[in-house]
């Protein structure tokens, strides 16, 4: 297949642009580095069936020849980018996904939304299944990314209902591991970061809240099997093993052998409405597709944690 991947130097689009290659894929990646970087395709630069296009998805995309799939993974997701770039969030989320959406009209090709398990916002229903239909603000501080997500999938499906397209709409929880950055203000980063460097370990409210963590070789694994199958969607994507936040501290704390204190701190403001609790009813991507994650979240973290090691210096 011939394939372009919007946020293809993101942390989850760079995996998948790798797992496309593996299996003998030509990949276009198109990415502007609002929230990506250049480091997470270096090695892919030479790759004879990858090309890079440095390019912002709100603006028309001009690609030449046929596209089999287009891919869209283009959004800031981390709650810290909700408070400084909400516009860029609401732009990419309706233009960058309409110019996406045209495109594989153009190219008869399917389209795939990378949507997210923020369209549940603060959930009511436990786990939650695709038939739930959420609890969002629409005025709150996450509701840029929340509100540009349900935008995007009521925008896919008025595609394929008016315009016939073929689409897949994969709804994607907390996912992990190597290439997040160190910086972008997630729990996972924020916490090994701050125990690698012994540093207190900062839980947001008591630390009582749960996600339910998947580690990204799973998730693209999950992500490539729903772009190749028959479901238009949405289909969850996650591992549902549920932890808390203090938890997964506790974990950070015992596997990198820091001396970090676990404290607790008041919820930043840009947090407001951080969901109570998540995990992902994942009965519909293992019955069609026998999918189910199969790293632990201790495993996962030793992975993350020695890249975080590598790139850190520490
Ligand atoms: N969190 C925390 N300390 C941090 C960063 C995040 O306690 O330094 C909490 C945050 O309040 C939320 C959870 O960890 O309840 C997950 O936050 P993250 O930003 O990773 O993503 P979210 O699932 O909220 O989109």
């Amino acid at each position: 297949m011939r394939v372009l991947i919007a946020g293809g130097a993101g942390f989850i689009g760079s995996h998948l642009c790798d797992a496309l290659l593996a299996r003998g894929d030509e990949v276009i990646a198109v990415d502007n580095f609002i929230s990506s970087r250049p480091a997470n395709i270096e090695h892919l630069t030479d790759h004879e069936r990858f090309l890079l296009l440095e390019q912002d998805v709100t603006d028309p995309l001009l690609i030449d020849g046929q596209l089999d799939a287009v891919m869209d993974l283009a959004s800031p997701a981390s709650p810290a980018d909700f408070a400084t770039i909400p516009l860029e969030i609401l732009a990419v989320g309706s233009t960058g996904t309409k110019n996406l959406l045209d495109l594989a009209v153009i190219k008869q090709a399917r389209f795939f939304l990378a949507s997210t398990s923020e369209v549940y916002g603060d959930p009511l229903v436990h786990p939650q299944p695709e038939s739930y239909w959420g609890n969002v603000s629409s005025i709150g501080p996450r509701s840029c990314y929340d509100e540009a997500k349900r935008f995007s999938e009521a925008l896919t499906m008025a595609y394929v209902r008016v315009l016939g397209v073929q689409a897949r709409i994969v709804r994607i929880f907390n996912t992990y591991g190597p290439r997040m950055r160190p910086d972008d203000g997630r729990v996972v980063g924020n916490f090994i970061t701050q125990a690698l460097r012994d540093e207190p370990i900062t839980l947001f409210g008591d630390g009582s809240q749960t996600r339910s963590f998947c580690y990204v070789d799973d998730e693209v694994r999950g992500l490539i099997a729903v772009l190749d199958g028959h479901l238009t969607g949405p289909v969850n994507v996650g591992n549902p093993a549920e932890f808390t936040i203090r938890q997964l501290a506790e974990l950070i704390v015992d596997i990198t052998r820091s001396t970090s204190e676990i404290i607790t701190v008041a919820l930043p403001a840009e947090r407001e409405g951080d969901p109570m609790q998540r995990c992902p009813d994942i009965t519909l991507v293992s019955s069609s597709y026998g999918w189910a994650p199969t790293i632990s979240l201790r495993d996962g973290l030793t992975k993350m944690i020695a890249a975080f090691r590598a790139e850190l210096a520490l």
